[in-house]
């Protein structure tokens, strides 16, 4: 029998949650920096190329890879010849603690993103608990933890189906993926579970996600099981579709397809997808009794040595004089380099503001957004000289219900933030002239970089959802919607998805 201390479990969920909240799994920097080679498409390289060095500068820096944080997600495997030195916490309370600990710690606070109540209030906990938490019981005298900080942009995305057991999976996945847009932040991986019931499917996608990345070595060695078969013709078709970095078209939009299948009922197909995304973080460890996991620090040297040149010719705008004219003179698809100050904004500000005009209050005091550009972020918390914490944009077609009132109501310019707007939204950003900017998600440290001030000027009490004012310097981001309706989320996939069709016949 091994006695596991209380203490060095707490401490060790404590010290992965750090860990991974700034070192990105060495096999999946690997799984990029391949991609990145591969890449042919200049703007989706880019976007490979701003992940990479957010990756190496979060590493360096040990700060948040992204601003959001994750969903704390734990696998514990507890031995069935364990036994604990104390039993007044239960395992969901000791993986609380070492959450609360960590996303807490002064060196390196990560954000808050769990609200209790989701049906109602929906109020922060402020220490990102409770974590989901999925216990096993099994044979042996230790306890195995997986961790992972999963990022909502990617759990958002997850799509269920009960299929026929007749039913093609790769056909369901090869329709269900276009449609989840570049909200999960791609290039990531695919997490399918198969079998079981509804709800077993959903947590074997996830359990999924915790293999390493090594689909080469299953090409490599070639497939002998349904389920490394399905994997390689998965691994194949998605990447084939010319979804790509971000959405905008490229080779690669996965870096590796990971199954696990239990036996299900004869009339049953359940299947469940579930993206992980360019912010894929988690770390496993083994408790034998000895004290708390020793996580080793990666090797700096092996994050690949990656430079992001930005052409001669690239546009550089000044935010405190930018025009509704200038606006229209850009193109979807171009690099722009953005200085000067902006509002930021997300869920609940929106909200907010639409409660306010619906009422006739108009904006609350100190926001002004006539020719202005709002950006969808909530910042992880400034440390020491810091002006604010990692600040990547958050999925902006969360807030497509809000822009035709804040573009007719409000003067708005524009939109900064990250994935695909929906056809009505793009519509409405045509008809109002207005254009549509994306910034990489995943790369929240670099772009964090680029704001020199930053205060809060409305909504204070919504923590990380206020209005901040941000001050910026060169925050490089791409024209996604230009204002006169062209949406490089559309074009790009559709352009690549012929161009890789065409690459095939050629060889
Ligand atoms: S990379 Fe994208 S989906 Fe992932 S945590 Fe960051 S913003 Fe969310």
């Amino acid at each position: 029998m091994t006695v596991i201390r209380q203490q060095d479990f707490i401490d060790s969920i404590e010290d992965a949650l750090q860990y991974i909240s700034y070192y990105h799994p060495l096999d999946f920097i690997q799984a990029l920096e391949k991609a990145y080679h591969k890449e042919q498409n200049k703007a989706a390289k880019d976007a490979i190329a701003q992940i990479l060095i957010n990756s190496r500068m979060s590493a360096e820096g040990h700060r948040p890879i992204c601003q959001d944080t994750g969903i704390v997600t734990c696998f514990v495997k507890v031995g069935m010849d364990v036994k604990w030195d104390k039993t007044d916490l239960t395992v969901q309370q000791m993986v609380d603690e070492g959450t609360r600990r960590a996303y807490n710690n002064p060196d390196n606070p990560l954000r808050a993103s769990i609200v209790a109540d989701p049906a109602g209030a929906r109020k922060n906990t402020r220490d990102n608990t409770p974590a989901v938490v999925h216990i096993d019981l099994v044979p042996g005298a230790e306890v195995e933890v997986m961790i992972a900080a999963k990022g909502g942009g990617s759990e958002n995305k997850t799509k269920m189906a009960m299929l026929n057991p007749s039913d093609s999976i790769v056909d369901w996945v090869l329709e269900s993926l276009p449609k989840m847009g570049a909200g999960w932040c791609p290039p990531g991986m695919l997490g399918i579970g198969i079998g079981g019931t509804a709800e077993k499917a959903a947590v074997l996608a996830k359990e999924s996600l915790m293999d390493p990345v090594d689909i080469q070595q299953l090409i490599d060695k070639g497939a002998e099981t349904a389920e490394e078969k399905l994997r390689l013709e998965l691994y194949e078709k998605v990447n084939n579709l010319g979804i790509g970095a971000q959405g905008l078209g490229g080779l690669t939009t996965v870096v590796d397809i990971k199954i696990k299948s239990v036996p299900t009922h004869a009339a049953s197909l359940p299947v469940v997808m579930i993206p992980n995304c360019a912010a894929t973080r988690h770390v496993h460890f083994h408790l034998d009794g000895s004290g708390p996991a020793d996580i080793k620090p990666p090797k700096l040297e092996d994050w690949p040595e990656v430079t992001w040149e930005l052409g001669s010719n690239v546009r550089r705008v000044n935010l405190d004089t930018v025009t509704p004219e200038e606006v229209q003179s850009w193109q979807a698809g171009e690099t722009v380099l953005l200085s000067g100050k902006m509002l930021t904004g997300r869920d609940a500000a929106h909200k907010r503001i639409a409660d306010r005009l619906n009422k006739g209050e108009g904006l609350p005091e100190g926001v002004d957004l006539k020719n202005k550009f709002i950006y969808y972020v909530g910042p992880v918390d400034a440390v020491g000289d810091e002006v604010v914490g990692p600040a990547g944009p958050t999925t902006a077609t969360r807030m497509d219900k809000f822009t035709e009132m804040m573009l007719s109501q409000t003067g708005l310019l524009g939109m900064i933030g990250k994935s695909e707007r929906g056809d009505a939204t793009v519509e409405s950003i045509k008809q109002h002239k207005a254009v549509y900017l994306m910034a990489v998600g995943g790369a929240a440290y670099l772009v964090s970089k680029a704001i020199k001030k930053a205060r809060v000027v409305a909504f204070e009490d919504l923590g990380m959802e206020a209005i901040y004012e941000f001050e910026v310097e060169d925050m490089p981001v791409t024209v996604a919607v230009d204002s006169q309706g062209n949406n490089v989320h559309k074009q790009g996939p559709a352009i690549w998805k012929v161009k890789i069709e065409e690459m095939a016949t050629a060889q």
